[in-house]
């Protein structure tokens, strides 16, 4: 084979031109200063009457005052759910269902402009992304799964399928709506009835999809979203009124929901951690493959649980992607996540970015070769440069270990039994990417690596009709396309 140039010279960044701001207006957007609990179709107010502070994360301030349920609030969603399924929702003809998500659908859409400037605010991601990813790919969810809620007979046929009844839904803060959407639309479209708690640092666009489904006429009580911390996520999981749970989050809250419904009959799902490899083959489209990297890793600041946050480089092209790699980073611009120029915004929290800080110092320790880009980051807020770790190996925690942050470790490999066993030997199974020129080894690696999406030539591509999910600690069950119905179903 052709060995290719890898002497490239660095680019030079110094000659200093800038993008003028371009801040997205926040005007047209409504807020309330207090959220309220949605149980039964009305907002109520917590029984102890306890709230807590949602804030931006890049510019620490806070922005509203929002209900911490306990488990007897949690215990009236969980009726009004019941209610909602034993009297309307689960008798309801499924082309009368259809007509209800395809609303909501119809009104995200709508209202994407309010949902994509909310979701950054609080959760700190580039409005480049909730405006073109998360909002978009959220009223697709719907729109999807309206199109099956009366199909389920030719999904599934000769098997009768049919609803389970209330589901408790749990979700991170990473993709806020978007795991709404996840959620809700494929419970809604198989009959069954929500209660669903956001996480704490992200409550807001799930309580104003809330004000949505009141708006929509979706009959009370088919929706009830609760917020609150970890502890209204475990009075959802332990009450008995709850008929499915549907997690996605860490490994160790997944494994602490595993054990506690364990000699129940309660139906789970566990969509969990990841630390996806990212393979470039030497014959890749290296320019591509670079873009690619970059998508992997620092899209939404690598708070993805399928973020290609392990690279394999074939050696014979490593130094070339390495120095392509590091100009593009250059490149980035690190801040306002409400510019639009904005690549990597605000981490979620600051518990977050003291995580990721702390692997950094981990990877340091552990004898890597640490490149940051030289960007300046925001006094206020919490950001985090792009990282990487240049001469990483496999047993370092770095490699290891979930960050959940810009953060990417480098190693280099031979053979493809080589980079197929390392990519392998990892606790985790939830994606993969690999970069390569031939067919042949896209489809030998896509049936050896034991991960539950592959990209190829691509990364962090979603569409609802695909199913997502994972192996080994990454959970199990499937979310999106017809395998999303099956954990919402018994036949
Ligand atoms: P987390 O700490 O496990 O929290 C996830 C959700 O569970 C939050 O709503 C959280 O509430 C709640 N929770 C915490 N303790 C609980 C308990 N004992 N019982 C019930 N619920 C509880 O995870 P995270 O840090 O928010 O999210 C990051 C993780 O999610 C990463 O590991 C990532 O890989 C994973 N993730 C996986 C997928 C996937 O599809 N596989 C997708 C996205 C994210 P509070 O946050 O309000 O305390
Ligand atoms: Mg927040």
């Amino acid at each position: 084979m052709k060995k290719k140039n890898t002497s490239v010279k660095p680019l030079n960044f110094t000659s200093g031109w800038e993008y003028a701001p371009a801040p997205e207006s926040a005007d047209h957007i409504h807020l309330e200063k207090q959220y309220e609990l949605f149980i039964d179709g009305k907002f109520v107010k917590p029984g102890k009457g306890k709230y807590f502070d949602t804030i931006n994360p890049a510019t620490e301030k806070k922005i509203a005052s929002v209900a911490e349920a306990d488990e007897q609030d949690v215990a009236k969603a969980v009726s009004a759910a019941r209610k909602a399924y034993d009297k309307v929702w689960g008798r309801m003809p499924a082309p009368e269902r259809a007509k209800y998500i395809f609303r909501i659908a119809r009104m995200i859409q709508e209202r994407s402009r309010e949902f994509a400037v909310i979701e950054t605010m609080d959760g700190g991601k580039p409005i480049r992304e909730s405006r073109d990813i998360d909002i978009p790919l959220a009223a697709n969810h719907f729109f999807y799964y309206a199109g099956w809620a009366d199909k389920l007979n030719y999904a599934f046929p000769n098997q009768q399928p049919a609803p389970l009844g209330v589901a408790g839904q749990i979700i991170p803060w990473n993709f806020p709506l978007l795991m709404a959407a996840w959620k809700i639309a494929p419970a809604l479209a198989t009959g069954n009835t929500v209660v669903l708690k956001p996480a704490e640092t992200t409550p807001l666009t799930a309580l104003k999809l809330a004000e949505l489904i009141r708006d929509s006429g979706l009959p009370d009580g088919v929706v009830n979203i609760v917020t609150g911390a970890g502890r209204t996520g475990a009075a959802i999981v332990g009450h008995p009124g709850i008929d499915k749970i549907a997690f996605t989050g860490s490994t160790d809250v997944g494994k602490l929901i595993q054990k506690s419904i364990a000699g129940t009959d309660k139906k789970l799902t566990l969509e969990l951690g990841g630390k996806a490899a990212h393979i470039i083959f030497e014959d890749a489209p290296i320019n591509q493959a670079v873009e690619g990297i970059v998508n992997g890793i620092f899209f939404n600041q690598g708070h993805v649980c399928c973020a290609g946050s392990r690279l394999f480089v074939q050696e014979s092209v490593a130094d070339m992607v390495i120095q392509k790699l590091k100009d593009r980073m250059e490149t980035l611009i690190v801040g306002d996540p409400m510019d639009k120029n904005t690549d990597i915004g605000a981490i979620n929290s600051k518990e977050q970015l003291q995580t990721i800080l702390k692997y950094i110092e981990i990877g340091k320790n552990e004898g890597g070769e640490i490149y940051q880009s030289s960007c300046a980051l925001p006094g206020k807020g919490y950001f985090c440069k792009p990282t990487l770790f240049l001469n990483s190996s496999q047993s370092h925690r770095i490699v290891q270990e979930e960050i959940f942050g810009p953060v990417l470790t480098i190693q280099t490999f031979r053979t493809i039994e080589e980079v197929i066993e390392k990519a392998n030997n990892i606790p985790y199974g939830l994606s993969a990417g690999v970069w390569t020129d031939k067919g042949s080894k896209i489809f030998n690696l896509t049936s050896r690596l034991r991960a539950g999406v592959i990209w190829a030539n691509t990364y962090n591509k979603f569409d609802p009709a695909s199913p997502f999910g994972g192996y080994k600690e990454s959970g199990f069950g499937r979310e999106g396309g017809l395998h999303g119905l099956m954990p919402y179903l018994k036949f």
